[in-house]
């Protein structure tokens, strides 16, 4: 199938084009006739499946003949609520190519910087907005965005916005929208609680799922390093001087985890930065920035922190902290060896962290290549290490956690 059987028009069809898309993805090809249709539909896809564009473009499409509204007197007729700001900036920027050949307008708002800009673009007028939950509300009550108008509302990454605890904010903002619009929702999984929100707010939907891909690239060479927790770090860095090169993504599970690993490599004099949930909007997107112009080749994340961002392309993943959710390994190789290019993965496993490995490799059909070859093995008979409880006094009780991470006690990206 190509673009043009999904009937869009030239503009769009041009734009596409130059964004290098030959052929509409699994998901595009199923979900946007349905949209174009008007229908309500639940799509479960990951990001890297071409999603955005899933919806983007049938919306560009439908407001195609009325572009040329007088701009001031442009209303917001397409609403995506998006939870985090990162993946926001990325649905703008997508609109924004999409939309070049267009006079159809776009802009974000999200919370973490100054409120002013924003109401000086909302004032200006706009088709699409995008924005995140609770700045959204905001400028609502301030009586700088009308919702009257939105005819298609988007709820993107739906599970990780009940996640991040967004539930009543999007309930609210699906009531202060028109009755008669179009809602789609895109979520990576299904779980309860987003099938009980699509029920609340859907009207007769149709689903599409876009297979859960289990299996990883033939391209990715898979390794797997078994180490002594406490030699991580050693043999993090005895990695990256002897084997690991180009642009590497780390992942680490806690946000504790990956601003320790951060300062010591720059320390090691390694150019690296990071993402995780307790940094600014600035801080993150600094990061992002950074690593995409290439100051900086390692970028280090925890797993939410670094979802649905667009960092492809990588020469290596390194899972420094295995994922206890099998389909987070597959997500995260999944950057590595796009388009055909080879990708190297390199998985270290402490003892307590063997149960992981096997849920993985059941998971991908796949023995990783053990890699005994290293300053740092492990005993094989070396068990898991059992965390004592506070009252016994742990050595890291105190300082072990930054001050906003006291503060947001939930959150732990
Ligand atoms: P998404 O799942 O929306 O985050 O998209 C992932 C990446 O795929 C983005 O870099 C898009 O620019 C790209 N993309 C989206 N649709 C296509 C397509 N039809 N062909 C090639 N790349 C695409």
């Amino acid at each position: 199938m190509s673009f043009k059987d999904l009937k869009l028009n030239r503009p769009l069809l041009r734009a596409v084009a130059e964004a290098g898309y030959d052929n509409p993805t699994l998901v595009q090809e199923k979900t946007i006739p349905l949209i174009l249709e008007k229908r309500d539909v639940i799509v479960s896809a990951q990001t890297g499946t071409g999603k955005t564009a899933a919806f983007a473009l049938p919306i560009l499409q439908s407001l195609f003949d009325r572009q040329d509204a007088p701009k001031k007197g442009k209303q917001v007729k397409a609403l995506i609520i998006s939870p985090t700001r990162e993946l926001a900036s990325q649905i703008e920027e997508n609109f924004k190519t999409y939309s070049a050949y267009t006079n159809l307008r776009t802009a974000v708002v999200f919370g973490g910087i100054s409120i002013e800009p924003q109401k000086e673009v909302l004032k200006k007028g706009l088709d699409i907005l995008i924005a995140t939950p609770g700045r959204l509300l905001d400028l609502h009550k301030q009586d700088f965005v009308n919702l009257d108008y939105v005819e298609t509302l988007v709820l993107d990454e739906a599970d990780l916005m009940l996640d991040m605890g967004f539930i009543d904010d999007v309930k609210k903002i699906e009531r202060l929208c028109t009755k008669e619009k179009q809602v789609l929702l895109f979520s990576a999984t299904i779980p309860y609680k987003v099938e009980q929100l699509a029920n609340s707010i859907l009207t007769n939907p149709e689903r599409i799922e876009v297979a859960q891909n289990s299996s990883t690239s033939k391209n990715v060479n898979q390794l797997l390093y078994f180490v002594p927790k406490k030699n991580k770090i050693e043999l993090c860095l005895h990695l990256l001087r002897n084997t690991i090169k180009g642009n590497i993504i780390i992942f680490r599970r806690t946000k504790f985890g990956v601003e320790k690993l951060e300062k010591t490599l720059v320390k090691n004099g390694y150019k690296a930065d990071s993402i995780h949930g307790d940094k600014s909007q600035t801080a993150r997107q600094d990061a992002l920035d950074r690593f995409k112009k290439g100051d900086v080749n390692i970028l280090i994340a925890t797993d939410v922190a670094a979802r649905g961002i667009d960092i492809n392309n990588l020469d290596a993943v390194v899972n420094f902290d295995l994922p206890n959710i099998p389909e987070t390994y597959v997500h995260r190789i999944g950057r590595t060896a796009r388009a055909g290019n080879k990708g190297m993965a390199y998985s270290l496993c402490s003892a307590d962290e063997k149960t992981y490995i096997q849920t993985i490799q059941q998971l991908i059909q796949l023995q990783l290549d053990v890699i005994d070859e290293h300053p740092y093995p492990l005993d094989p008979k070396a068990k898991p290490i059992v965390h004592k409880s506070n009252k016994t006094g742990s050595k890291h009780k105190k300082g072990r956690k930054s001050e906003a991470s006291k503060k947001k006690k939930k959150r732990w990206y």
